[in-house]
């Protein structure tokens, strides 16, 4: 039977990380993978979570399964940490939670929801969006629908093509919406612009979908989830696939959740009870050990200021990476590179052509995707001027 198969493609993100890794060049530089990494290039391990990794495996007492929404204490803790501790529909009670493996779990399970509730839904996606997105809620069974998103051009966000497009959205669509430091692009919605994207929803009755997979790496844990909480504020219906694989590091350890903020409780008990339905049919019961770790530390004053303090040094050494990349680029090219420094998180686009990428890549091991997104936290003290001598090359300056 499965010498019926086709080969596939690799996957190309997956594809030239490890075509990265096999060069051999110690000049090499590696911007492909959406991975935080400090000055060494290592992606560490957070004090935070290693103080609760060892006081977890020391008091553990079992492996039985998960209850099947998960760590109670890392639900509770993602809530307050998304939604904001004083939050009115926390208090209303409007909010579930399922604890989903990774990121990419929570769009899964959300995505479930939508198609169960609203079997005719478009998701609207921004043009560009993370690539992975299209297969992940597409597998679902659900259309897609483009919104113009990132001018090349101003390398900002063209808010007036995005809600030109978004105004064909109809009740019963979604419309996915990246809650910070937007992957591949870096370019993020102002608060007033949150603000028409509520009143559009409010007066179209489309949902929105948030997509918050960097909370705390582009402005700070309260400010990366302010759009979100405008949202949340304003409408009767948002759902919310977060991640901790970056702001906690879990990476590998596949730690998300997935929350139905809902016009009344029943609403929310019902969004859950489908979740965990097709939760049932993928893989049952979530994994456990990241979300107990979060759960941990979520759960205790001390932990959490740690693990507070390590992330924001993290997003303050991402925009100082932004501010000397920036200078090195305009110091090497005499262009302007303004943009860099103010785009958030972890990506922006270099606005160089896929010829352009490859000849890096080829001549100068620098490696980023065709597109020319670069992952800035993978700039650091040491590559910085020689990644902007070779992109200097490849323009011809
Ligand atoms: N959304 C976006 C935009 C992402 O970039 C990622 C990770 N690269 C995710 C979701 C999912 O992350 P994970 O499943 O690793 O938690």
């Amino acid at each position: 039977m499965l010498e019926h198969l086709q080969a596939l493609p690799t996957d190309p993100v997956l594809g030239l990380a490890a075509e990265a890794r096999a060069d051999s060049n110690p000049e090499k530089v590696d911007l492909t993978l959406g991975v935080y990494m400090d000055e060494d290039g290592l992606c560490p391990v957070f004090a935070a979570v290693r103080e609760a990794q060892q006081a977890l495996v020391a008091e553990e007492q079992t492996k039985v399964y998960m209850p099947p929404a998960g760590d109670e204490a890392y639900n509770t803790g993602m809530r307050r940490l998304l939604l904001g501790g004083d939050s009115r529909v926390l208090a209303e009670g409007r909010v579930s939670t399922v604890q989903t493996p990774g990121g990419c779990g929570a769009l899964r399970l959300g995505s479930e929801v939508v198609r169960a509730a609203s079997p005719g839904a478009r998701v609207w996606v921004s043009d560009p969006t993370w690539p992975v997105h299209i297969p992940l809620l597409g597998s679902v069974g659900l259309e897609f629908a483009t919104y113009r998103y990132y001018d090349p051009a101003s390398h900002d966000v063209d808010f007036d093509a995005m809600t030109a497009d978004l105004k064909k959205a109809r009740p019963g669509d979604v419309v996915l919406l990246h809650g910070c430091c937007h992957n591949p692009c870096g370019a993020d919605l102002s608060l007033a612009q949150w603000a028409e994207i509520a009143r559009m929803a409010d007066l179209q009755g489309f949902t929105p979908m948030v997509d918050i997979a960097y909370q705390g790496l582009g402005d700070g844990l309260e400010n990366d989830a302010a759009g979100l909480r405008l949202l949340v504020e304003r409408l009767p219906e948002v759902i919310i696939a977060a991640s901790s694989s970056k702001n906690m590091g879990l990476y590998r350890e596949r730690t998300g959740a997935v929350l139905f903020v809902c016009e009344d409780a029943s609403h929310a008990a019902n969004s859950t009870g489908h979740a965990l339905a097709a939760a049932r049919r993928c893989y049952s019961m979530p994994p456990a050990h990241g979300a107990l770790i979060g759960g941990r530390i979520l759960a205790d004053t001390r932990l959490e200021s740690a693990w507070r303090a390590e992330l924001e040094g993290m997003c303050t050494r991402i925009n100082g990476l932004r501010v000397s990349l920036r200078s090195a680029l305009e110091s090497a090219t005499g262009r302007d590179y303004a943009f860099i420094e103010r785009e958030k998180g972890m990506f922006s686009f270099l606005g160089l052509s896929a010829e352009q990428a490859q000849r890096l890549r080829r001549e100068h091991s620098v490696y980023m995707l065709d597109s020319s997104r670069i992952n800035v936290a993978g700039v650091n003290a040491g590559n910085v001027e020689y990644l902007a001598a070779s992109v200097a090359a490849v323009l011809g300056d």
